[in-house]
């Protein structure tokens, strides 16, 4: 999952990007509106972090440009302006959730988890093809009935991507975008060393790979 965090402390922008480097989430970081903007406009993203009191264009005039050109990317809130009509405004605008600074990283990455069930259109916290499941809040896998296995970070990342849409085929730069942000090093095999490191845990059906165009996990198991 690529997040892009829109935020001008130095000091929070930096806490948060790496809670959510922790967390296993590719993150790219913006620290004004108008940038934010032109980034949202030639990048794909899974959701974005959105600060309110930003220099140059706000926060809300960020939302309402991008929300007027169409564009629907998962957006959470984050600030310090604790006006229940600025979050009303917010949420009305197109917010999918709204977070008040200062909070707990911890309480971030549910948020940002709940979003994501929201978005996809399933009440479970668990992603499941019917054969691999994946809980995002643990890291963890299983295979059929077989024992939970803890992920790395990466492997995560890489298994995620593949899981939020069982038979969508995903490239190697397609998936090397949801695991790395921006001034990250992408080694050339990173892709195969994740998958190897994948099927060794969960075994070798775990993921297909298509030949010449990428992987994918199975639609219905
Ligand atoms: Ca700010």
């Amino acid at each position: 999952m690529r997040v892009l965090l829109v935020e001008d402390d130095p000091m929070i922008g930096e806490a948060i990007r790496e809670a959510l480097k922790d967390g296993s989430y590719a993150v790219d970081w913006i620290r004004n509106g108008q940038t934010a903007l032109e980034t949202l406009a030639c990048q794909e993203y899974d959701l974005v972090l959105l600060d309110l009191g930003l220099p140059g264009k706000d926060g809300m005039d960020v939302l309402n440009s991008l929300r007027a050109s169409n564009n629907r990317v998962p957006l959470l809130i984050i600030t310090a302006r604790d006006g229940v009509e600025e979050r009303i405004r917010g949420l009305d605008t197109g917010a999918d959730d709204y977070l008040l600074k200062p909070f707990h990283m911890a309480e971030l990455l549910a948020r940002m988890r709940a979003v994501f069930r929201r978005k996809g259109g399933t009440a479970s916290p668990v992603l499941t093809n019917g054969a691999v499941s994946l809980d995002p809040a643990t890291h963890e896998a299983k295979m059929h009935e077989g024992p939970s296995v803890r992920l790395s970070n990466r492997e995560f990342a890489l298994l995620q991507a593949l899981m939020v849409r069982p038979g969508a085929i995903l490239s190697r730069s397609e998936l090397e975008e949801r695991i790395y942000g921006w001034g990250e090093e992408v080694e050339s095999n990173a892709v195969e060393f994740l998958i190897h490191g994948l099927r060794k845990k969960l075994g070798s059906e775990v993921i297909k790979n298509v030949r010449g165009v990428g992987w994918m996990v199975s639609k219905g198991g």
